[in-house]
C-alpha cells in the first residue's frame, strides 16, 4: 500500500523505523488493516452474527459496522480529525465498541481512561493529550460519580476540548453544549466525508494508559498494525471460535480486555458480551445468561469467583478458556480453576506496552500453574538480560525481560525521559520485569525489579513467596512488600485478606506453615497485617505501591 501521502507522524509519538515497517510487511506480520477494516471484514462475512451484547442491547456485526459509520460521520462533522485524541471514559458497555470503531474510521485516537479515574486523572489526560473530545456515561450507566456534572464547565480550561458526549437514556439530562451519544449514532451516513479519510495503520489507533494509582498514567500508543497483529495471535493461541462469547472482566479500556478479549473476539467474529458491573455475581450471571465462553480475569477476581459462597448457584458450564494474569497467578488458583471448570487455562504475562506471553489451553496443568508459557507470536523478539542491560543471561537464569517486535509499542507518548531510560538504540524496550526462560521454552515471572525486596543483600522475589503463602487455607489474597529496616535495609511484610470462613491468622502460624513448606527462612514475612480487603488499583490488581507506603509508615512497629 502506498503511504507516501500519509499525514506526518503524530507529534510526540515515536514511529516504528521504516526498515522495521518494511520487514513486518514483507513477512506478512503487518497487513495494513485498521481496526475498522477488521470490523468491516467480519461484517461483510457474517453481518447477522451478534457482535456485542449488553444487559439491554444487542448489535450484530452489520449493525455495529453501520452505527460506527454514522457515529464517525457525526464526529467528522463536529470537526474531529485524524490524529486527534478523544478521552473515553466508559464502563464495559456496547457503546464503548461503537465509539472505539467510530474513532478508528476517522483516524482519531481513543485515550483509555478507566472508570475509576477521577478529576485529577481526567485533567491530566486532557492536558497531556490535548484532547479534543470526551465521551462518558450519562444517566444510562452508574460509574460512582456523575462525570457529566463533574466535567461540565471544565472544558473552558482546556481550549482544545470542544466536543463533550454523554451516553444518556434521557438526553434532557445532558447540559447545554453536550451531545447525546445515541443521536450521534443515528446521524445520516455521509460516505463522501468518510471516503476522504485515509487512516494510516502504521500510526497510533489507540492510546492505552500505564497502570498504578500513584503518579499520573503514561500514554502507550499502539498502532493499528501492531495491535491487530496481537488480536490475531491472541485469538489463535487461545483457540477463540466464531461461536464463542467473550466477556471482558476487567475494564474494557484496559489492554487485558481490549486486546486479549475484545480484539481477539472481533478478529474471529465472536460475540463480545459486556456487563458494566464487574462484581463476581454480575460476571457469573453474565456467563449463565449469555453462555460466556472466554475471558481474562485478574487473579484476585478468579479468587473472588472460586471462593464465592453462591458460586454453585450459577451455571458456568459454558466456560471454555480462561486467561489470567496482570499479576502473578498463584499456582493453587490455576489448579483450582482448571479442576472446577475443566477449562483450558492461559496463564498470561501481559503489559499494555505489548508483551503477551502465555500458556496454551492444552498445556499440562503443571505448565499452566508454574509458568506463563511462551510468547503469543514467533515473530516476537524476547531477551532476558543482566541487570546492567549488557549481556543475555544463560538459559534458566533470572534477568530483565527486553522486547522488540511487530506487536510491541515503540515509546511512551510525549515522554522523552522514560523513553531514554527504557529503550536502547536498537529499539529494545526494557520492561523492568524479572523473568527466566526454562529449558522447555516456558517463561517464569519473578516480579518487578523495583518490587524486589533486598534483605541484607539477599534478593527476595515477592511473587514466589506469595505463591506459598496463598496455599495456606486461611489466605484468600496476599501481597508481600518491602518494609524499611535500619539494619537489613528491607524486610518482607505480608498483607493478607482472609479466606471465606477463616477468622484469624498469626505471624507464628504463618511461619510454621512456611517452615513446613520448606521456604527459606530469610524469605519468610517478618510482619503480617490482616486487612478486610487489600487495596486494588483501578484495574483490580493488588496495589503494591499503596501497601509499600503502609508498610513504611508503620515500620517502627515491626516486631523483632
Ligand atoms: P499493565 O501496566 O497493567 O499493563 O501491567 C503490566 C505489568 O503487570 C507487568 O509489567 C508486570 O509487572 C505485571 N504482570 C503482568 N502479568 C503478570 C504475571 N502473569 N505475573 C506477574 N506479573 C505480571
Amino acid at each position: 500500500m502506498d503511504r507516501s501521502d500519509s499525514p506526518a507522524s503524530l507529534d510526540g509519538y515515536v514511529p516504528f523505523p521504516e526498515d522495521r515497517i518494511a520487514a513486518y510487511r514483507d513477512a506478512g506480520h503487518w497487513r495494513d488493516r485498521t481496526f475498522h477494516d477488521v470490523l468491516d471484514e467480519r461484517s461483510s462475512e457474517a453481518p447477522g452474527s451478534v457482535a456485542a451484547v449488553g444487559p439491554h442491547r444487542e448489535l450484530t456485526y452489520g449493525d455495529l459496522a453501520d452505527r460506527t459509520r454514522r457515529l464517525a460521520t457525526a464526529l467528522r462533522s463536529r470537526g474531529i480529525e485524524a490524529g486527534e485524541r478523544v478521552v473515553f471514559h466508559l464502563p464495559n458497555a456496547v457503546e464503548f465498541l461503537e465509539a472505539f470503531f467510530a474513532c478508528s474510521r476517522v483516524g482519531a485516537i481513543p485515550v483509555q481512561a478507566l472508570p475509576r479515574h477521577r478529576e485529577a486523572e481526567l485533567r491530566h489526560l486532557f492536558e497531556q493529550f490535548d484532547a479534543t473530545a470526551y465521551v462518558t456515561a450519562g444517566d444510562r450507566y452508574e460509574m460512582g460519580v456523575d462525570f457529566v456534572e463533574l466535567i461540565d464547565g471544565l472544558e473552558t480550561e482546556y481550549p482544545a476540548l470542544e466536543t463533550l458526549i454523554g451516553v444518556a437514556d434521557d438526553p434532557a439530562t445532558l447540559p447545554n453544549g453536550w451531545h447525546d451519544f445515541d443521536a450521534l449514532c443515528g446521524a445520516e451516513v455521509d460516505e463522501g466525508a468518510l471516503d476522504g479519510i485515509d487512516v494510516d495503520p502504521t500510526q497510533p489507533g489507540v492510546m492505552l494508559l500505564s497502570g498504578g494509582t500513584t503518579g499520573m498514567p503514561k500514554g502507550i500508543p499502539r498502532t493499528h498494525n501492531d495491535y491487530v497483529f496481537q488480536w490475531e495471535h491472541m485469538a489463535d493461541v487461545a483457540g477463540v471460535e466464531d461461536d464463542w462469547v467473550a466477556f471482558p472482566s476487567v475494564p474494557i479500556g484496559h489492554n487485558a480486555s481490549l486486546n486479549c478479549v475484545v480484539g481477539a473476539a472481533v478478529w474471529t467474529g465472536a460475540t463480545v458480551a459486556v456487563e458494566p458491573t464487574l462484581k463476581p455475581e454480575a460476571l457469573m450471571d453474565l456467563v449463565e445468561r449469555e453462555g460466556g465462553t472466554y475471558s481474562l480475569l485478574i487473579p484476585t477476581q478468579l479468587v473472588d469467583v472460586l471462593d464465592h459462597p453462591e458460586r454453585d448457584d450459577y451455571d458456568l458450564s459454558t466456560l471454555e478458556v480462561l486467561v489470567s494474569g496482570g499479576q502473578k497467578v498463584p499456582p493453587r488458583v490455576v489448579r483450582d480453576a482448571v479442576e472446577e471448570w475443566e477449562v483450558g487455562f492461559c496463564n498470561i504475562f501481559g503489559m499494555a506496552e505489548g508483551p503477551l506471553v502465555c500458556t496454551r489451553p492444552d498445556d499440562p496443568v503443571d505448565v499452566q500453574a508454574e509458568t506463563v508459557g511462551r510468547p503469543i507470536a514467533d515473530a516476537a523478539e524476547l531477551r532476558i538480560v543482566d541487570l546492567d542491560r549488557e549481556e543475555e543471561v544463560p538459559r534458566g537464569s533470572t534477568g530483565e525481560l527486553a522486547v522488540r517486535g511487530p506487536g510491541y509499542f515503540t515509546g511512551y507518548f510525549r515522554n522523552d525521559e522514560e523513553n531514554a531510560e527504557n529503550f536502547d538504540d536498537d529499539g529494545w524496550f526494557y520492561t523492568e520485569d524479572v523473568l527466566a526462560r526454562r529449558d522447555d521454552g516456558n517463561y517464569q515471572v519473578f516480579g518487578r525489579i523495583k518490587n524486589t525486596i533486598i534483605r541484607g543483600g539477599e534478593n527476595i522475589y515477592a511473587p514466589g513467596v506469595e505463591d506459598v503463602v496463598a496455599e495456606h487455607p486461611a489466605v484468600a489474597n496476599v501481597a508481600i512488600v518491602a518494609m524499611p529496616d535500619e539494619r537489613l535495609g528491607e524486610r518482607p511484610c505480608a498483607f493478607v485478606e482472609l479466606a471465606e470462613g477463616a477468622t484469624s491468622l498469626t505471624l507464628d502460624e504463618l511461619s510454621d506453615f512456611l517452615e513446613e513448606k520448606g521456604l527459606a527462612v530469610f524469605k519468610r514475612p517478618e510482619r503480617l497485617e490482616i486487612m478486610p480487603e487489600l487495596p486494588r488499583t483501578e484495574v483490580g490488581k493488588l496495589d503494591k505501591k499503596r501497601l509499600e507506603e503502609l508498610a513504611a509508615t508503620n515500620a517502627d512497629e515491626n516486631p523483632e
